[in-house]
């Protein structure tokens, strides 16, 4: 007999086999336990054929990396703490001293952060191209370029580019292609197989998600993935990923496998909403230009619906306006203090509706030609009825007036 609290340890009591319910269960672990040592000592890590170390996996993160490939369409998936930390995962594991790596002007803002005030101290180097001109990224490329980064859309403005323009031209010059595909989430469109039925698939080399924003949707949970369709390429991402020690709490691993169900409905409802909001917003004297790519006006708006349009579709919960240059910038924050229904907070894709005020002159190189002069509101919109949010904006840009 042992002591009782030895056996509260190693207790007999094994539960029956056959448990099941909608939800997966929650496998947490740091020690995993094998039960031999040739079984330690012959295990694999890096496949999923078994379990070593809760860094490498347990049953539920597996259960979110097979459910996120099949969204976005990727064979491979690895998951990280957030979705910056996915960023970093696939500078890290591609690029080394004496490389270089293009982003788009408008790239989510802690990208360019990274390779300004990190990968520069590695040896590696960084060009901004515009996104809106696939012969500026070609002029770009040269024989140090290792990776290019694509957005659709960018961030905070909202542009859409021609996806398969840019990727044509990276493929032509065997450069490594990495998509921050968190606004499309693997909905809008099928970042490894842009062109439908072509064979082989035309697609991205490496798709990087926030999941922190729609799979999440709580407003609550940070993490990211990096998925690929190339062994070779996701064992380089697998190792580095494995030698930083990049885990994620398998608690939050439950809470994005709770609320992936619902995310294209989420999304769809977001989308809807985000729609006519930018519409009444166009209407508006105020707001001399409304950023989102269903709008006509808006940049890369062809090449949205030639990408978006079919199949599930649409587009992100997001959209921006230029208010006019006659308004100072503390017009602008007092605009955005004005509204209730809107909170002032980063990140999308959660329930409740979200502002920001950007200072873009500040973010990108030039200010670009496609866009009025003024200052921006970014909004993000949440789940609360349409209406409701319209009532919103409009109170406040009659403080404004
Ligand atoms: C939010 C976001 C990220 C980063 O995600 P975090 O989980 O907040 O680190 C990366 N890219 C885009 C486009 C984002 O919107």
């Amino acid at each position: 007999m042992s002591h009782p609290v030895t056996d509260l340890i190693h207790h007999a009591y094994v539960p029956p086999v056959g448990f099941e319910a909608p939800q997966p269960g929650v496998f947490k672990a740091s020690t995993v336990i094998f039960p031999s040592v040739a079984a330690m000592r012959n295990r694999e890590w890096k496949d999923k054929s078994a379990y070593t170390y809760g860094l490498h996996g347990t049953p539920t993160s597996y259960q979110l990396e097979e459910r996120l490939c099949s969204v976005e369409g990727g064979l491979q998936c690895v998951l990280v703490p957030s979705g910056l930390a996915a960023l970093g995962l696939v500078a890290l594991s591609v690029l080394k001293s004496g490389d270089e790596v293009l982003l788009p002007d408008n790239v989510y803002g802690p990208n360019k952060a990274l390779v300004e005030g990190e990968l520069m101290h590695w040896g590696i180097t960084h060009q901004y191209y515009d996104p809106m001109d696939p012969q500026d990224l070609e002029a770009q490329i040269s024989s140090r370029t290792k990776l290019v980064w694509l957005e659709a859309a960018g961030s905070v403005t909202l542009e859409f580019p021609d996806l398969l323009g840019l990727l044509k031209i990276c493929k032509q010059r065997k450069v490594l292609t990495a998509l921050d595909n968190t606004w499309g989430a693997g909905l809008a469109f099928k970042p490894f197989d842009l062109v439908p039925d072509e064979s082989p698939a035309l697609g991205v080399d490496i798709s990087a998600h926030a999941l922190t924003k729609y799979p999440s949707g709580g407003g609550d949970v940070l993490m990211g993935s990096v998925i690929t369709r190339d062994p070779a390429l996701h064992l380089r991402i697998k190792l580095t990923h494995m030698r930083f020690g990049l885990g994620v709490g398998m608690n939050d691993v439950e809470a994005i496998l709770r609320s992936l169900p619902s995310m294209a409905l989420r999304y769809r409802a977001h989308d809807e909403a985000t729609r006519t909001l930018a519409l009444w917003a166009d209407t508006q004297p105020e707001f001399v230009q409304v950023l989102h790519p269903s709008l006509p006006g808006s940049p890369g708006h062809m090449h949205w619906k030639a990408l978006c349009v079919k199949g599930i579709g649409g587009a992100a919960g997001l959209f921006s306006v230029m208010l006019d240059e006659r308004f100072s910038q503390a017009q602008t924050d007092a605009f955005c203090d004005a509204l209730k229904l809107f909170k002032l907070g980063y990140s999308w894709g959660g329930p409740m509706s979200l502002v920001v005020p950007y200072e873009l002159a500040q973010m990108r190189t030039s200010w670009p030609t496609h866009l009025e002069k003024g200052t921006l509101v970014r909004f993000s919109i949440g789940l609360e009825d349409v209406l409701d949010l319209q009532q919103d904006i409009s109170q406040a840009l009659h403080a404004l007036r």
